[in-house]
């Protein structure tokens, strides 16, 4: 077979014990690795380079596009930007895959069945880090959800439950208040839902969802996730199948691939030789399923399982009763070596032979007409009556315009508002056209021009509005492209 180049990263605290761990473990296995070690962590954060990985790492992670990296520390204070989101972010890591699994009864869990992954947009959502603090009183996180990065994740997992003969796949979302964006993830969820018929498929709204995932995780096979929906729900299932020392994690992306333990460089025992190094092993066992060595992987994880089985147990997991010896890192690894060719007796293994890397198609992207009907004028006012406001913006709409409404903080305020509606100085004014009517089912918007919108931008700032930021309302093929306001 031929030999695989991966970059390696040993990391800072325990890093370099598990890692070492993990290597000696494989390659005993027989995986195929034409390894390259790389600098990151705590010493290249403190040498000036404030992501904590070298230019030349890149080079590396260009040229083998496999990233197996051991947890490292990041440096308290100013400055200091994560690694991890970095690499996702410059590489296009997309897709965040955290396999979760009791180990019961050799490492005691509550959910004993549980058996899950949840695998998680990693890129857009509230974590594009667009914020801003608009008035006194109020700040904006930007979340954005975009159809390619719908499209990618959602396939993603399903190929991935296809891949490694996984039976369901659950949507979580949020899409009965978000209406556009978590609505357009669960959308592109049923529209390629279809070309798996193979793949049994169900929904949820997120915050049952996460009850629901955490009172009965056997239930539960893949979940695909927004980001921040992800990054929460993927920390409670690793907590609640007992062993958040035990799990892998990937990301991947169209061009480069990163693979480590979910848990972190562990300083408070680092350099005893007693951690566990099975975290930092289940990201390799990803890792060879990956570059098609997924045989390879089976045959670690059941000698991993079988050691486990045996109470071959690091100080972490040891349990009086459960355990039958408690060994170092090394000399776990040494256990799982001399197991190499056993399989477990009780525990199921989740197998990776003929796996190979999940190739998502580019993105087409479809022609919609757009149309400009109107637009939300987000206005800084210190007053707090919304009939004042209301009218004075009246008095300044010029003949193509009109004011549909305000809202505060998204409920309507104006016309016809509630007095006990609290309202803070940040106030959505929508105009559309003067030519707009009401029909029975809705409201038929004309087009506007850019050029009346800003001169509708004119007169505010000449009647001295203090306009924060314009948000332009379109129409996609007819379709209303923007949420109502509550009660209007
Ligand atoms: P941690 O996961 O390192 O440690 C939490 C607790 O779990 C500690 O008591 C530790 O001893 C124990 N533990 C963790 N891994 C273990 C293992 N393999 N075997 C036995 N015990 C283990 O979390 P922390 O203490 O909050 O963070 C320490 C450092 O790690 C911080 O600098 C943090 O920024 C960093 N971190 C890095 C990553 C990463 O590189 N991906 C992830 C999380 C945290």
């Amino acid at each position: 077979m031929q030999k695989i180049p991966v970059t390696v990263a040993y990391g800072d605290g325990i890093g370099p014990e598990i890692m070492e761990a993990t290597l000696r473990i494989m390659e005993a296995a027989g995986a195929q690795l034409d390894t390259e070690v790389v600098e990151i962590g705590e010493k290249v954060y403190r040498s000036g380079h404030t992501s904590g990985i070298k230019p030349e790492a890149w080079d590396s992670l260009r040229r083998t596009k496999v990233f197996l990296k051991a947890p490292i520390t990041t440096p308290q204070g100013g400055g200091y930007k994560s690694l991890n989101v970095t690499v996702r972010k410059t590489m296009g890591l997309f897709a965040n895959i955290r396999p979760c699994r009791a180990l019961h009864p050799f490492v005691p869990s509550k959910h004993p069945l549980m058996d899950l992954v949840v695998i998680r947009e990693n890129e857009e959502d509230l974590y594009a880090g667009i914020e801003h603090q608009q008035t006194t009183d109020v700040t904006q996180c930007l979340k954005l959800i975009t159809r390619p990065g719908c499209e990618r994740i959602v396939r993603y997992a399903f190929e991935y439950a296809r891949t490694y003969g996984r039976k369901k796949v659950t949507c979580m979302i949020k899409d009965n208040i978000m209406k556009i964006t978590d609505g357009l993830f669960h959308s592109v969820f049923k529209e390629i839902g279809q070309e798996y018929p193979d793949i049994e498929q169900e929904s949820k709204i997120i915050d049952i969802g996460s009850a629901l995932l955490a009172d009965r995780p056997q239930n539960f096979d893949v979940v695909v996730t927004t980001n921040l929906y992800g990054d929460v729900i993927s920390d409670i299932t690793a907590q609640i199948a007992g062993s958040v020392g035990l799990a892998g994690s990937s990301n991947i992306g169209e061009h480069l691939a990163m693979f480590e333990a979910i848990h972190g460089s562990a300083p408070d025992i680092a350099g005893q030789g007693i951690a566990n190094p099975s975290g930092l092993l289940n990201g390799a066992l990803l890792m060879l399923a990956h570059i098609g060595q997924g045989d390879i992987a089976d045959k670690i994880q059941n000698a991993w399982l079988r050691t486990l089985e045996d109470g071959i147990h690091t100080g972490d997991i040891y349990e009086e009763g459960v355990s039958q010896e408690r060994v170092g890192t090394q000399g776990f690894a040494d256990a799982v070596i001399a197991r190499l060719d056993q399989a477990p007796q009780t525990l199921k293994a989740n197998s990776f032979a003929g796996s190979k890397p999940i190739a998502i198609p580019g993105y087409e992207r479809e022609k919609k007409e757009k149309t400009l009907v109107g637009c939300d004028v987000f206005v800084d006012w210190q007053g707090d009556s919304a009939d004042e406001i209301g009218q004075k913006l009246e008095s300044l709409t010029g003949p193509d315009i009109k004011l549909k409404m305000i809202t505060n903080r998204g409920v309507k305020v104006y016309p016809n508002g509630f007095p006990e509606t609290f309202c803070t100085d940040h106030w959505r004014c929508r105009f559309i056209s003067a030519k707009a009517e009401k029909l029975d089912d809705g409201w038929k918007y004309p087009v506007l021009n850019f050029k009346q919108v800003l001169e509708l931008q004119n007169r505010l700032n000449d009647g001295q509005v203090d306009v924060i930021k314009t948000e332009n309302l379109y129409e996609f093929d007819g379709e209303r492209a923007f949420s109502l306001g509550q009660g209007e």
